[in-house]
């Protein structure tokens, strides 16, 4: 398979600053071991996937990188997502647990990747969603996620059997129509590609289209009562204090943008543009955000956090996804927050912090 004599002809690893660089296997620390998940579990690893009650009939399915919930009602299953790479090992998690059929499919968001199974389970389903992941499905069509048959606008309760399930909608975050799931007998929330128990955020802070809202989210599942989330990655249910973390890790980020933001002057990589390389002003540019990403990502690394470790030591990932986190954030308070001021008519900021 991976034969290091040969090459394949996909692989592109000679592009220098060009290209995006490889890192070697030996270069990783060891990551925590409460970060593994369902990624070692036998049964995981026997059948593909790993099925689990979280509590009254309420069962988490991973494949390792991606997963979903669903609940048994007595006559009927409701189940949230229907990741393709989970695609009909889904259904033989169900058929692990129980033999009633799934009557209703909640889209979480509108992303292929956690929903686009959806038609595993036949053309007889409920599907509920947001309306505007109705709009943008109907807009991008899909044959494998068909548009929902049910949506809301703000909130909506299903009550399947005597299981009720709250579904909330507060505004975009890592993309519109993205909802909260809650089923408050369980104490069992699902709030998807928000929060990443154990973990950092997937790179560029998981392809969020808006992180301030993105970022507050993660503050809006605090505000239910649950005692347990699925967020759709990384092998493993999380708690509150699992969120709690990974908001420390945000915090630290955004704060060291801001700081970057209003420390480095991009001037400073003007030096040397005169003569031939004039022409190489976009390197102005690359070296200002290198500067910028490297200094958010050597602070945030170099911290002791809140419990006198590093975050490489608490969470998987940081070690080489923060400097992707922390363009995505500095590019992202460039354009949602505050510049601090603008430039007056002799080319000066109206105020020390500003920046560009
Ligand atoms: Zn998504």
């Amino acid at each position: 398979m991976n034969n290091p004599d040969r090459k394949p002809e996909w692989l592109v690893d000679d592009l220098g600053p060009k290209g995006a660089p490889f890192i070697k296997l030996t270069d990783f620390a060891p990551p925590p071991e409460e970060s593994h998940g369902s990624l070692f579990l036998p049964d995981r690893l026997e059948k593909g996937y790993h099925v689990e009650e979280i509590r009254d009939g309420v069962y988490w399915v991973s494949v390792g990188w991606y997963d979903c919930m669903f609940v048994v009602t007595g006559r009927g299953v409701i189940v949230l997502d229907a990741p393709p790479a989970i695609g009909e090992r889904l259904l033989s998690a169900i058929e692990d647990v129980t033999d009633e059929p799934v009557t209703h499919l909640i889209y979480s968001h509108w992303h292929a990747d956690h929903i686009g199974a959806a038609t595993i389970f036949g053309p007889g389903v409920k599907i509920v969603a947001h309306e505007r992941t109705r709009d943008l499905l109907a807009r991008f069509p899909d044959e494998y996620r068909p548009l929902p048959t049910e949506t809301f606008a703000t909130d909506a309760t299903l009550d399947v059997n005597g299981v009720k399930v709250e579904l909330s909608y507060k505004g975009q975050n890592h993309t519109e129509g993205n909802i909260f799931t809650y089923l408050p007998k369980q104490k069992v929330l699902a709030a998807i590609d928000i929060a990443s128990p154990a973990w950092v955020t997937f790179r560029d802070c998981d392809s969020s289209e808006n992180l301030a809202a993105w970022e507050q989210a993660h503050h809006q599942i605090l505000e239910y009562d649950f005692d347990t989330v699925v967020s759709g990655h990384v092998s493993r249910i999380g708690n509150r204090e699992d969120v709690e973390e990974g908001i420390e890790y945000l915090d630290d980020l955004v704060r060291f943008s801001r700081e970057a933001l209003e420390t480095i002057p991009m001037e400073y990589f003007h030096a040397g543009m005169d003569g031939p390389y004039r022409a190489a002003f976009r390197a102005v540019e690359e070296n200002y955000f290198a500067a910028l990403v490297n200094y958010v990502t050597k602070k945030t690394l170099d911290r002791k956090t809140s419990n006198g470790l590093r975050w490489e030591e608490r969470l998987n990932g940081a070690d080489v996804l923060t400097k992707h986190n922390a363009f995505s954030i500095l590019e992202k308070t460039r354009l949602e927050r505050t510049h601090n001021g603008y430039l007056l008519r002799d080319g000066t900021p109206s105020s020390d912090k500003f920046f560009i």
